[in-house]
């Protein structure tokens, strides 16, 4: 497809292009599903577990108070200690029968638990899951291995479970505050948590954790200038190591404006709100490669988890612990079991690595997909790319980095490819420049998912 053509893509469908590539996972049912059996067999061949020599964890815990409007996540809203409790068992169990399947001489690079939000597991629930991941945090060189999401409601109420968790290997912890402005969080479906935010923080800091992160989302349905800069106020005032700041675009495929029926904000709007971000984090002595949504306090750190730093910046394999946690392993994607109770029996009857959907990606798709992510830290690193592929970007993509460099978009820094100054209103033809002809066809033929009908 020629230049124009993706260019014209992405002037007509804008919000089709976020981090997440492709935007809607039926492009790669179409043409790139596998079988279940087929993963299985990958995985049990010369070139797939036993070969891994390095791999992150995600742990998946999808138990939510209740679901906030824009997110799409398998969410379980139920509060039942019983469930609590067989959860934590099968994921000790899934860990038991995983640390049977990879090499034992293999690494961890890092090991994130999310969801939903962790956290709302019973204290005794946690620390029996972090025993559990003991031997596995010792299989890590990286400073800070284990990160878990948290709420501030759970933060702020319950300190005793935070001083546990750190003094079982937490090393990190990332809050999701999202906003605190009143009307946004009604809007939204989230509690209002103003007060419980600055709780959270101190507990969090109380307990000891060597970083904690903030995560804020900007372009949520309603949210304009001020809202977002009090939001971002907040935040650096109350002086996390890191702050995150998404777009609410990617969150549930724009379901927070289908939902609401507000209309997203235009590229040139989400600049606006990022160039603000960036300004202000910035002047408070947060720093970031310009482009880059992750803003840390402390020099030569990004400011994210050693997981997503390993998965997003270095494209390595990682693999899914819990319902519905996906994986990777080279061009092999895969989620396990989207309902509960599937989950658990699979893996109660001895699967390590259970999977429900899976995809074969052809390597113009896996690249493409990299690229998407690494952007989101600002720059495209030629080295990272090759050590992680092999594959070098410039030769495939050496006319659109020229392209992209022409119009002032990339700026080429040593091995890096950086974001302009002021180019982030253009990430959505930033990013259609790298997608595939086939993605990019497949985005032209589809309904506007996130504008209201
Ligand atoms: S955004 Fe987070 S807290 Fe809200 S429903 Fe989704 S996973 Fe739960």
């Amino acid at each position: 497809m020629s230049l124009i053509q993706r260019l014209a893509v992405a002037h007509d469908k804008p919000h089709a292009f976020t981090i997440q590539y492709p935007p809607g996972r039926e492009y790669f049912q179409k043409s790139f599903r596998s079988a279940p059996a087929d993963i299985a067999d990958f995985l049990s061949s010369k070139g797939g577990l036993s070969s891994l020599s390095e791999f992150g964890l995600y742990l998946h815990v999808p138990f939510c108070r209740a679901r906030c409007l824009y997110c799409n996540f398998p969410i379980d809203t139920r509060r039942d200690t019983g469930l609590f409790a067989g959860y934590v068992d099968t994921l000790i169990r899934q860990l038991g029968l995983l640390a049977d399947t990879v090499p034992a001489s293999s690494k961890v690079y890092g090991i994130d638990i999310g969801g939903g939000t962790p956290t709302l597991l019973p204290q005794a629930e946690m620390g029996r899951l972090l025993k559990a991941l003991g031997p596995w945090r010792a299989r890590s060189s990286a400073k800070r291995p284990l990160s878990v999401e948290t709420g501030p409601e759970t933060a702020s109420r319950e300190p005793e479970k935070f001083a546990m968790m750190r003094s079982l290997g937490v090393g990190r912890v990332s809050l999701g505050v999202q906003t605190a402005e009143a009307d946004l969080l009604v809007r939204i479906n989230r509690k209002q948590q103003r007060l419980e935010v600055e709780s959270a923080l101190k507990h969090l800091k109380d307990a000891g954790f060597e970083r904690i992160n903030i995560d804020l989302i900007f372009g949520l349905p309603g949210q304009g200038l001020a809202e977002w800069r009090a939001d971002l106020k907040l935040a650096a005032g109350l002086l996390p190591d890191s702050i995150t700041t998404y777009d609410c675009l990617y969150r549930g495929k724009g379901r927070g404006f289908v939902m609401t029926g507000a209309r997203p904000p235009s590229p040139a709007v989400y600049g606006k709100l990022y160039e603000e971000a960036y300004t202000f984090l910035t002047s408070k002595g947060y720093h970031a490669p310009y482009g880059s949504v992750n803003f840390s306090l402390h020099r030569g750190e990004t400011g994210s988890s050693a997981y997503f730093e390993g998965r997003l910046l270095d494209g390595l394999s990682y693999l899914g612990v819990g319902q519905y946690a996906s994986s990777m392993v080279g061009c092999r994607w895969w989620f396990a079991p989207m309902r509960l109770w599937d989950w658990m029996k699979a893996v109660q009857e001895g699967s390590a690595l259970p999977a429900e959907d899976c995809y074969s990606l052809p390597e113009d798709e896996r690249l493409a997909k990299q690229i998407l992510w690494t952007l989101s830290f600002g720059y495209l690193d030629l080295e990272r790319f090759r050590e992680a592929f092999g594959w070098g970007i410039k030769p495939r993509f050496s006319r659109v980095l020229e392209a992209a460099q022409e119009k002032g978009w990339l700026a080429r820094k040593g091995n890096r490819y950086c974001m302009a100054p002021g180019s982030f209103r253009h990430l959505p033809e930033l990013r259609a420049l790298f997608y595939t002809d086939g993605a990019l066809d497949w985005v032209r033929t589809q309904e506007d998912a996130c504008v209201p009908a």
